[in-house]
């Protein structure tokens, strides 16, 4: 059997008579920047996200980039950080030129663990950036109590979690403003790249769809000095189309990954995904974590079992951050886990065959 670690077929077939309708209407309408596509998913998205405001981006670097920026997030502070991220969240604080404090996250769940943050609070701190990794809720109520306490924003990076929930709301809804991507692969993905910002803060909002436009709202007026990275109408009106089937793929996504749980619970050597106390995952990845990895990985691939790495390196030990300083050994929970995870192949239209075929030959390889 040959299983790809992604596949889009399942939902493209879903899809493809929609998109291409969709196609027609933008080429036909002869508007293709920030017309009605874009604000008609723009308010889409937003009710979807139970927040007042959703301003489209060109992707989801560009959102936590803008989000730094509307809460003027720059030289001279601090923002809090993972150490274990996808490296766009460092990036962010990067462009806007404030400093990286990593802090460690929660070694089950992989996402910042509230009781590090504090320690790493200074008085030149300014923001938090939570991360929901591979789709699980960090644990925002004690976040936003900690943020509140020491007056700090948060921007929520939930580029890896539409759809998720803690303790009854839904991620990209608790923090100041927050970033999302819908690049291809993402839960929410486009057939391009594309981004965007949630909140409840109309002033923030406001500020945002400036800067994204060139920090203009008249044409050739120039409030602040802006960028150019708007949401694509092409690429808007594909995300109506695939947000009405979101929820859904989600729910796909927790069955598939649920019975990958039952049918790897009797390996001892592996450690699977744990979902904390009302946090609710919507398995942007299947991540399992082994010391054997890479042997592991080998032997899925050698069965035509496609794997993926989340991630290798840990930004601090990326060459571009050489400049910081860090070395091995500074942050040994990312490290560890770049060491020893590996994602399993997980697409909406999965068989339950497909599912069996990379569970038996994940037990094969420690029977
Ligand atoms: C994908 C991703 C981003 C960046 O999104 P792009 O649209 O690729 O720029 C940021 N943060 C996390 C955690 C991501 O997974």
């Amino acid at each position: 059997m040959n299983i790809p670690f992604l596949s889009f077929s399942s939902q493209n077939n879903l899809v493809e008579a929609e998109i291409r309708a969709a196609f027609d209407r933008v080429f036909q309408n002869k508007w293709y920047i920030l017309g009605k596509e874009v604000g008609d998913f723009e308010n889409a998205y937003a009710a979807f996200n139970k927040v007042q405001h959703c301003i489209g981006v060109g992707n989801g670097l560009d959102a936590l980039c803008i989000a730094l920026r509307v809460l003027e997030v720059g030289e001279g502070n601090e923002v809090i950080v993972p150490s274990n991220t996808f490296i766009a969240t460092w990036l962010a604080i990067s462009q806007v030129r404030a400093t990286i404090v990593p802090v460690e996250p929660n070694k089950d769940t992989y996402n910042l663990d509230p009781r590090l943050i504090e320690a790493a609070i200074t008085p030149k701190t300014k923001a938090i950036i939570p991360v929901h990794l591979y789709g699980q809720a960090c644990q925002m109520d004690a976040i936003m109590q900690i943020a509140h306490k020491h007056n700090l924003f948060v921007i929520e990076d939930n580029a890896q979690a539409q759809g998720s929930i803690y303790n009854n709301k839904l991620t990209g809804s608790f923090g100041h403003v927050n970033a999302t991507s819908f690049y291809p692969t993402k839960n929410l993905g486009a057939y391009g790249d594309a981004g965007a910002l949630t909140t409840n803060d109309a002033g923030l909002a406001q500020k945002a769809s400036l800067l994204r436009n060139y920090g203009s709202e008249k044409k050739y007026y120039n409030e602040v000095i802006g960028i150019n990275s708007r949401l694509d109408e092409l690429q808007a009106a594909f995300l109506s189309v695939k947000l009405k089937y979101l929820s859904g793929w989600i729910d796909e996504r927790r069955k598939i990954a649920a019975t990958y749980s039952q049918q790897l619970a009797g390996t001892s050597k592996l450690i699977l995904p744990v979902t904390a106390p009302g946090a609710k995952h919507v398995y942007h990845l299947y991540v399992i974590r082994t010391e054997r990895r890479d042997a592991l990985e080998k032997h899925l691939n050698n069965n035509g079992i496609g794997t993926g790495i989340h991630y290798p390196v840990p930004a601090h030990l990326q060459k571009a951050y050489g400049h910081l300083g860090y070395q091995k050994g500074d942050f040994p929970i990312a490290e560890e886990l770049a060491e020893t995870c590996l994602s399993l192949p997980l697409n909406p239209g999965m068989s339950d065959e497909e599912i069996e075929y990379v569970t038996k030959t994940i037990n094969k390889f420690y029977a």
